[in-house]
């Protein structure tokens, strides 16, 4: 056994495991130099930064920080923040790596980073939240840059964290550098339809894949667990694509209705939170029972981690989409290649997100909004070509979506590596 296959009952693997993974098996495939593989396996830096904060009482406290720097062969780092008191320096790692290979997918010129600081953020006050913000945009300044590393939010972060981000580096730079954060509310150059576009994109490869296997979306049913920002935003396109979503939930619970639910009139969590167990529908079901509905498409947009070496074998979904970020454990993974489901994976579907935010430090540096058409007819360009390149991938070798899609992330980052060679 290779470290790139793990024995079907292992212990649930870290995000820098995975990462790693994930790579050796696409390098298993390709003729890629050892060399540069090895390189991949290690970020290129990690920042621990102490953060100081006056409390709203007046006493002091410290907090840690993270910013992980993997790889930049593509282009400057990007990644998202996360405040969150299981941020860790292993988990940035891991995620800084994910978001390489995300990045490389999408053909974006940006390479990969993950941040973050060990807080609950609902432990804080807004101006609590403002003062950690300034002064980690402060701590992490001589690193980050829109030439050198781009944070975005993630957990516990937002467009107003962006903003705040945004002015405090922008009043040390002594300049406005919008394009420093994606993110932004758009009246500072934030983009239109940044915030729906990780739910669009897992929208649009959904759609792709309904066509790939010449089913009729009108004969399509789909169940979507989480019906968040991503959740919510993926079942509405599919609604308008003509599919039918029998199932959707929330952390509290879900509700299924075998002749489509109207996805417009289920309010999503951000809208009131708990209103989507609390719809009345034909039916509730546990989350559990969601993810084991006989469905043609399941879509994960909750949580990592609910399709385990436990459910795996109960699953009756013809097609799974992740809209969460590593919702399927690798145990879970090899039980759906066995059982012969397909398993498109999170860095192409929900890489809308990242995609448009590539638009919106494109905007930034050009000082031009795009309208949102713009934005939606771009970001269409940009889905579709990705799958192409996935795709091909898929048809040429004996391997599962996921590792088609690696595949094409890698060869890009190994041939990039290989073109500017290693210094000195
Ligand atoms: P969100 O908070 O808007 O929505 C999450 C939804 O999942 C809510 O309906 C919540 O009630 C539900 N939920 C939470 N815990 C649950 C649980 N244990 N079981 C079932 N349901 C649960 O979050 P989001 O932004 O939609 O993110 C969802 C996932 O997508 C996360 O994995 C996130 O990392 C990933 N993601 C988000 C973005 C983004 O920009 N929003 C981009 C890429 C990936």
């Amino acid at each position: 056994m290779t470290t790139a296959e793990p024995p079907l009952e292992a212990e649930e693997e870290s995000a820098v495991e995975t990462a790693r993974r994930q790579l050796e098996r696409a390098a298993t495939h390709l003729d890629v130099d050892e060399g540069i593989v090895e390189r991949l396996r290690h970020p290129r830096d990690v920042y621990r930064v102490t953060i100081p904060l006056e409390r709203d009482d007046g006493s002091r406290e410290m907090f840690t920080g993270y910013r992980a720097h993997h790889d930049s062969v593509r282009g400057p780092y990007k990644g998202g923040l996360r405040y969150h008191p299981g941020v860790s320096e292993d988990e940035c790692v891991g995620l800084s790596m994910w978001m390489t290979w995300k990045c490389a997918v999408m053909d974006l010129p940006f390479g990969g980073a993950k941040g973050g600081v060990v807080v609950d953020p609902k432990d804080l006050s807004d101006e609590e939240t403002e003062r950690l913000t300034r002064r980690f945009a402060e701590e992490l300044r001589p690193v980050i840059g829109p030439m050198k590393d781009i944070p975005a939010p993630d957990m516990g972060t937002g467009p107003q964290t962006m903003a705040w981000f945004m002015d405090a580096y922008s009043m040390q730079e002594g300049e406005t550098e919008p394009g420093v954060v994606t993110g932004k509310p758009p009246v500072i150059g934030g983009s239109y339809g940044r915030e729906k576009a990780p739910g669009r994109s897992v929208g649009i490869v959904t759609r792709e894949a309904i066509n790939y296997y010449d089913w009729d979306p009108a004969e399509t049913t789909v169940a979507v667990q989480g019906f968040g920002s991503v959740g919510a935003n993926a079942a509405r396109y599919l609604d308008d694509i003509g599919a039918t979503i029998v199932a959707v939930s929330d952390v509290e619970g879900a509700i299924y209705d075998p002749d489509g639910l109207d996805t417009t009139d289920v309010e999503d969590h951000d809208e009131t939170p708990g209103m989507v167990s609390g719809y009345d529908a034909p039916r509730s079901l546990t989350n559990d029972e969601l993810l084991e509905l006989d469905v043609d498409v399941l879509i994960p947009a909750a949580v990592g981690n609910v399709l385990t070496g436990e459910n795996a074998r109960e699953v009756e979904a013809d097609l799974i989409v992740e809209g969460a970020n590593g919702p399927t454990t690798s145990t879970a993974d090899r039980i759906f290649e066995e059982r012969g489901i397909p398993v498109l994976p999170d860095i192409l579907a929900n890489a809308g997100g990242v995609t448009v935010s590539y638009f919106e430090w494109l905007q930034d540096i050009n000082r031009r909004a795009w309208p949102l058409e713009r934005v939606h007819e771009e970001l269409e360009t940009e889905m579709l070509q990705a799958w192409d390149a996935v795709r091909e991938e898929y048809d040429a070798r004996d391997v599962t979506w996921r590792d088609a899609t690696y595949i094409v992330a890698l060869s890009r980052i190994a041939a990039a590596h290989e073109a500017r060679g290693l210094w000195p």
